[in-house]
């Protein structure tokens, strides 16, 4: 199965934030063994986030889209989601009523901008939010499941955990991934004692190298029917690994010179 990851704000795609939904949800989709294949970042634009979402589903299983459920006039996501479903925004009276509810928690009224969050898409469900106003959406595009989480790191780590990972699909298998660290060895001489490891990129193990600081990395990600079956692989192809650049290898995963 494969993922494509949206990340949507103006502030990602001006630089003044850095992204890191992203990659906290692509790390905790592998376990489930869904691929992330692309991450895209998009400005608070309804139609740029729409067409963001129609070809992502068009090209994945799992859609997950993070940001731009604010109560403010620059958070579009949810009427994009609409667009992208071909669907009106509805008004959910659980949501609105739990809405409600966390402001009167704060001994405040709730501010009529904030009663669009309790607005979905026809035809998709709201995700709890367990920290804060915005509740998150899941819905289908085409046959692949999208799910809109919040901005918020933290708030969209909590409701992935809580209310998107119990509702992957089954049955992808898992992924593991591995990383190997060497030193005294240029990315160029390294490289072709392992190219037949390297190719073809949709290989399983799918292995790659990066290059940081004199220190050259070989990444190793294992796609199996579970977690052992796909650690096997991993454990295999890395001990190959070993076996070629000898002692080249100083190290694994958090391992530092
Ligand atoms: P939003 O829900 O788009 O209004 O975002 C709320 C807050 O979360 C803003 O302060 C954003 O900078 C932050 N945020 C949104 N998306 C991300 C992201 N992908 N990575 C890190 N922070 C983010
Ligand atoms: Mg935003």
């Amino acid at each position: 199965m494969k993922a494509v990851i949206l990340a949507v704000g103006e502030e990602l795609v001006s630089g003044q934030t850095v992204d890191t939904n992203s990659p906290h949800l692509a790390a905790g989709l592998a376990p489930h063994g869904i691929r992330t294949v692309a991450h895209h970042t998009l400005p608070d634009e309804r139609g740029a986030i729409a067409r963001g979402i129609v070809e992502a589903a068009a090209e994945a299983d799992v859609v997950l889209v993070t940001g731009g459920l604010g109560p403010t006039d620059d958070d579009l996501t949810r009427q994009a989601l609409a667009d992208a479903m071909g669907s009106e925004l509805v008004l959910d009276e659980a949501c609105l009523r739990e809405l409600e509810a966390f402001f009167r928690r704060r001994g405040r009224d709730m501010p009529p901008a904030n009663r669009v969050q309790a607005m979905v898409p026809a035809g998709a469900e709201p995700i709890r939010n367990e920290l804060g106003t915005a509740p998150g959406i899941a819905a289908m595009v085409g046959r692949a499941r999208v799910f809109v989480l919040p901005g918020v790191p933290a708030e969209m780590e909590r409701m992935f955990a809580a209310g998107v990972e119990p509702l992957l699909p089954a049955g992808g298998g898992a992924i593991v991934h591995r990383v190997l660290h060497t030193f005294g060895v240029g990315e160029s001489d390294l490289a072709p004692r392992i190219a037949d490891l390297m190719a073809p990129r949709d290989a399983n193990p799918l292995v790659g190298t990066t290059a940081k600081a004199g220190v050259v990395s070989v990444r190793i990600s294992a796609r199996g029917g579970d977690a052992p079956a796909a650690e096997g692989l991993a454990d295999r192809t890395a001990a190959e690994v070993r076996r070629r650049l000898g002692e080249w290898v100083f190290g694994e995963g958090e391992a530092t010179l």
